[in-house]
């Protein structure tokens, strides 16, 4: 294969022009490849599994627009349900039937929502999941987690201190008052014991309005929650009167069709829904508990509204890609064709200190960690190792998150002829001797 590293003349071009007009050149961090050492992608367009740059290098892709496209890029009736919506016109700021239809999917498929409000990215359901749990509770305690994402949001962007708990009066960005973090505690991921503790506290009682978590954690790659760890989040908030918020921004209808927090079987108050449900639109979702989502106005005090929510567009890309996730067999047929890649190399890593952690479509390698469980235990990560990692696929054709942090997604449009390219290619880095 020609090698990817050279001749990226077009790219080059456009980066440096980038540069010049938009912050770092991109419009989201991580687009501009801050963890590698590589100048970053340009991209021209999308075919089922893979992707083409703007110097017509084919590479397939397991970062899929950060797991969006589980239907790979560019499906013709994903297409067509987009085109045949902007038709009809792309915005009007009333309230049109596919909205409803979509609503009542969704509430079909996860079986925690009874009510379900649409808005345009993550950032802004979490912000409405936790305005709206303060103003359910009358409450302005939010606990957190050290190493789930939860996007750019004020009082979630915390940076965990050490111990079991801490009042993080830092917050991770800069430009973020100490007042908006003043509410905000975060514990480990996976500590049972520190949430019992911190729900035993005296000091706390009355005041936490919520628990936001990832079920599966994605942004600092994949650590699953373990079970009794959700039981005593579940058990804890209840007896506290707190809301149990899941964000299922990336694990809802990527997990299982009825998400996360329906695989693991466990009933948060609330939950929030992006990236796939907007089938590569913008669009993400709040739902859960009537009684909580009708605080939400205009029937309830808590305000939040959006000029372009509910875009029928949006919403007709979102119905059709619900549509084919719940086809018979969807979820076993991707579970199946991810194992083609990752059994293998499971197996390649058993004695060596690596591991790749997988939960259904959604997988990471950690590099000089064993199956970890929390932020704490990626401390040993060897970045080094990733960013040679990154660059020889990148070289023989593989696009995978520019982070050793992040999540790998399959698509029901990877093939089996790339998936098995791809697990050679990843074999022989590890010096596939057998
Ligand atoms: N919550 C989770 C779990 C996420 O992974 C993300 C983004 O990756 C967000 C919220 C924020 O979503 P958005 O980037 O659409 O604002």
């Amino acid at each position: 294969m020609e090698d990817l590293l050279e001749k990226r003349l077009k790219t080059e071009e456009i980066v440096k022009k980038s540069v010049e007009l938009l912050p770092g050149g991109v419009n989201s961090p991580a687009r501009s490849f801050p963890d590698v050492d590589l100048l970053p992608l340009i991209v021209q367009e999308g075919k089922g599994d893979a992707i083409f740059d703007v110097d017509g290098r084919k590479m397939i892709d397991y970062c899929m627009s950060w797991g969006v496209l589980i239907l790979g890029h560019a499906k013709k009736s994903m297409v067509d349900a987009a085109t045949k919506a902007i038709q009809k016109g792309s915005s009007f700021g009333i309230h049109t039937q596919i909205e409803t239809q979509i609503a009542e999917k969704v509430c079909a498929l996860v079986p925690a929502i009874e009510k379900v409000r649409f808005v345009n990215s993550g950032t802004e359901a979490t912000s409405t999941a936790i305005r709206l749990a303060r103003g359910y509770t009358s409450r302005n305690m939010i606990v957190k987690f050290n190493g789930n994402y939860h996007g750019h949001v004020d009082s979630l962007l915390v940076k965990a201190g050490s111990g079991v708990m801490n009042i993080n009066e830092e917050a991770t960005s800069k430009g973020i008052p100490k007042d908006s973090v003043k509410d905000t505690l975060c514990l480990e991921y996976n500590d049972i014991e520190g949430v019992k503790e911190l729900f035993s506290r005296t000091e706390y009682e009355g005041k936490i309005a919520a628990v936001i978590f990832e079920p599966v954690s994605g942004n600092m790659g994949v650590i699953p929650a373990d079970p009794e760890f959700l039981k005593v989040l579940r058990e804890e908030t209840e007896k506290a009167g707190a809301l149990l918020i899941a964000d299922e921004v990336i694990t809802g209808f990527r997990v299982a069709l009825g998400g996360a927090s329906d695989y693991f079987g466990i009933k948060p108050d609330l939950i929030t829904l992006g990236k796939i449900i907007g089938g590569g639109f913008p669009v993400a979702a709040i739902g859960g508990k009537r009684e909580i989502m009708d605080c939400l106005a205009p029937t309830g005090e808590v305000y939040q509204a959006g000029t372009l929510s509910g875009n029928p567009v949006a919403m007709s890309a979102g119905f059709q890609t619900l549509s084919e996730i719940s086809e018979p067999g969807f979820y076993e047929n991707l579970k199946a064709k991810t194992d083609i890649l990752t059994k293998p190399i499971q197996e390649k890593l058993k004695g060596t200190p690596h591991s790749l952690v997988q939960v259904g479509s959604m997988f990471s390698l950690f590099f000089n960690v064993k199956n970890p469980k929390t932020r704490h235990d990626l401390d040993q990560m060897d970045l080094d190792l990733f960013k040679k990692f990154f660059a020889y696929l990148f070289k023989n054709g593989v696009y995978i998150p520019p982070s050793a942090f992040e999540t790998w997604f399959v698509s029901s449009a990877h093939t089996e002829e790339h998936l098995t390219y791809t697990r050679d290619v990843i074999l022989s880095f590890f010096g596939n001797s057998d």
